[in-house]
């Protein structure tokens, strides 16, 4: 069994992934074509990578965590805070094949990192936008989902207000070397909020960021 399928076999036996158009989105998308050239060997270890601009491309269970909670559907269009090597974009882009994702990078050596990468992998529903995501972006909203891929102080009223009534946002909340991650869903007179256990991301810069 290779790598890959070791993670898949791994990810069905414990019910981490229960949604097959992950699994299926994760074996077309070559994370190879991803990383970096030194990394090769390891594009499909369960750890994060490093990649330019002292960020991570984040570990492959974490990403799946996230993608499962946010329930995803075809003609979702979703906003991504921190597209770093645009892997994660590219997964959700094939899941969410008739829907649009907008993913915001605010390290700027990353932005052609992130295009050309997703171009190699013949993705063409993806915008990469050089932008200060803890803003979120106004332009594409409202979004059906919204996920953060780095480490949030908190989640900021923005994303709040660039989501659709029944969307939902997974991001990692806490002090910046701590998170939990969170699956909030904005419903009509609350926000229902699920933690979903303990991680370690690279901060939130920006606006919203950390101080
Ligand atoms: N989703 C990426 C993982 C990126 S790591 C992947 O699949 O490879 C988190 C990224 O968030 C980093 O690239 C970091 O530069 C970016 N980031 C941090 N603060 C940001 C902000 N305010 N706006 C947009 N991106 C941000």
């Amino acid at each position: 069994m290779t790598e890959k399928e070791e993670l898949i076999r791994k990810w069905q036996e414990t019910g981490l992934v229960k949604d097959k158009r992950l699994i299926e989105a994760f074996k077309k998308i070559k994370r190879e074509k991803f990383v970096l050239k030194d990394n090769l060997s390891h594009a499909y270890g369960d750890y994060p990578l490093p990649i330019l601009g002292g960020q991570t491309i984040s570990q492959p269970s974490t990403i799946m965590l996230m993608l499962e909670a946010l329930e995803l559907k075809e003609t979702d269009k979703v906003l991504e805070i921190g597209a770093g090597s645009g892997y994660n974009a590219a997964l959700i882009a094939t899941v969410c094949s008739k829907g649009f994702v907008y993913s915001t990078e605010i390290v700027e050596e990353l932005i052609d990192f992130a295009k050309s990468n997703l171009k190699n992998a013949g993705i063409n529903n993806v915008e990469i936008i050089h932008s200060d995501g803890s803003e979120g972006f106004k332009k594409g909203a409202p979004y059906d989902k919204i996920v953060a891929t780095c480490a949030c102080p908190e989640i900021p009223e923005l994303w709040l207000d660039q989501l659709k009534l029944g969307g939902i946002i997974a991001a990692p909340v806490g002090p910046m070397y701590a998170q939990e991650m969170v699956r909030l869903k904005k419903t009509k007179d609350r926000l229902d909020i699920k933690t979903l256990g303990d991680f370690m991301f690279v901060p939130l810069k920006g606006r919203h960021g950390y101080e």
